[in-house]
């Protein structure tokens, strides 16, 4: 629909530059008519303005032709009809005047060079026949109709271009999409990270320390507990590592191998505890926003090493058992593609760096999903509300109210993905913009009139 919403946009603009249009060319007979008139009453006289120059030279060979068709034009009344009559036939006329950009309307310095020239790409002739070369390339970069890269939107003429070797590249989907890919990654990374020292190294400490405080003045109940939930330090990983270390000092850390050292089993102990306290997200304090999110979608991710046990619930009753904590990974399904994963991202294998990092991917992914994909919303029932409303706002309230916050599952991924497309739109506009700018030159059709 907001494609829907750029075209109406788009006929409202075209309507804009052809009713201004018209204006200039309304004004452009006056002033045409006006001059003649001078001219007559000053016989041979060349007019003041600053195009007179460039007319009086064209009019020294056929001085009578052009006074007696002056002649006719004079007491013909400027109406929008006669302008769109005779335009296309007084292409010749045109190019007498001032050469004029189709696009901004604009004049050319005696000087120009390089982008500022004037010049004519395609076969559209009168006042349609001449642009800036900075103005087509914008136009061949921005327009939503990907033809009017390579042919003239009036006279669908193919553009004549002159690429530079490497210019293929960059117009190469999956070189743009790799971009993108790369943009979007950057982006979660840098928000995941910046989410997270946010809670981490300000947010949660502050609440931590309002709490003591308000222990302190002897504040109890709900608010007490409320702001000591906010200040819960984030669960960690650490176990991982004591457990691997465990694994390692028994001397067998073969997937079932039965040990007996007394420092596996304490840390096996520990890492129990700690798991599942964890897992149940008692009292994770919600500030951490990759916890709130596993929490609220029901769903904990493979390197937190539960994923053998059954069903959404049972992570949140926290019926873990050591035995299914560290024996998830069976060499049984290590053959298996699942397998591996699991195997790899298992407490012994994968250490508590590797499952914090994941998890700061998680917290930028949530942020940057749900901002995706409240902007794509915004922009959607800015464009046609009443549409928007029905078929998508509607709907998701009734999601929600139904599904309550595991709608997330949804919104997530989809804001994600949106998001994605969105770069990509703008990384293709760009690399269009450096390709007119850099990788190749539109030639022209026809010499310069005039
Ligand atoms: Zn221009
Ligand atoms: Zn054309």
């Amino acid at each position: 629909m907001a494609e829907d919403a750029n075209a109406a946009g788009g006929s409202v603009l075209v309507a804009e530059v052809l009713r201004q249009r018209a204006v200039r060319e309304r004004a452009r007979w006056e002033e045409f008519n006006r001059r003649a008139r001078e001219e007559e009453e000053e016989g041979a006289e060349r007019g003041r303005t600053r195009r007179a120059p460039a007319r009086g030279g064209d009019n020294g060979d056929d001085d009578s032709r052009a006074a007696g068709a002056r002649n006719d034009e004079v007491d013909e009344t400027p109406t929008a009809a006669t302008v769109a009559r005779t335009e296309p036939t007084d292409g010749d006329d045109d190019d007498d005047d001032e050469p004029m950009c189709r696009i901004c309307f604009g004049g050319e310095e005696d000087d120009a060079k390089g982008a500022d020239r004037l010049f004519a790409p395609c076969q559209c002739r009168g006042s349609q026949g001449l642009v800036h070369v900075r103005c087509l390339n914008q136009w061949r970069a921005r327009s939503r109709n990907n033809a009017s890269y390579f042919e003239c939107n009036t006279c669908h003429y193919r553009y004549h271009l002159e690429r530079a070797a490497w210019a293929g590249r960059l117009e190469d989907p999956r070189v743009l999409a790799a971009t993108s890919g790369c943009v979007v990654l950057f982006a979660v990374l840098s928000v995941g990270v910046v989410v997270r020292l946010t809670a981490t190294r300000a947010l949660v400490p502050l609440f931590a320390r309002l709490a003591a405080l308000a222990e302190r003045a002897g504040v109890t109940g709900a608010t007490l507990n409320a702001v000591a939930n906010l200040g819960t330090p984030r669960p960690s990983h650490g176990w991982r590592d004591s457990v691997r270390a465990a694994y390692a000092a028994c001397g067998t850390a073969g997937a079932n191998t039965k040990c007996d050292s007394r420092a596996l089993r304490v840390a096996l102990r520990e890492a129990h505890r700690v798991v599942t306290r964890s897992i149940a997200l008692v009292d994770a304090s919600p500030l951490h926003l990759e916890f709130a999110f596993y929490r609220v979608v029901e769903w904990l991710p493979p390197w937190w090493c539960v994923g053998a046990l059954d069903g959404w619930n049972d992570h949140f009753r926290a019926r873990v058992t050591v035995d299914q904590l560290v024996g998830e990974s069976s060499s049984a399904d290590v053959g298996s593609w699942r397998g591996r994963w699991w195997w790899w991202l298992s407490p012994r294998h994968c250490a508590g760096d590797v499952a914090d990092a994941l998890d700061t991917v998680v917290a930028g992914l949530v942020v940057l999903g749900f901002a995706a994909f409240g902007w794509n919303l915004g922009t959607r029932l800015r464009g046609n509300f009443r549409f928007n409303f029905e078929h998508l706002l509607l709907p998701l309230a009734m999601m929600v109210s139904s599904h309550g916050a595991r709608t997330a599952r949804l919104i997530v991924p989809l804001g994600v993905v949106g998001g994605y497309y969105e770069v990509y739109r703008a990384v293709r506009v760009w690399s269009k913009e450096l390709l007119t700018r850099f990788g190749e030159r539109v030639l022209e059709v026809r010499p310069r009139p005039g």
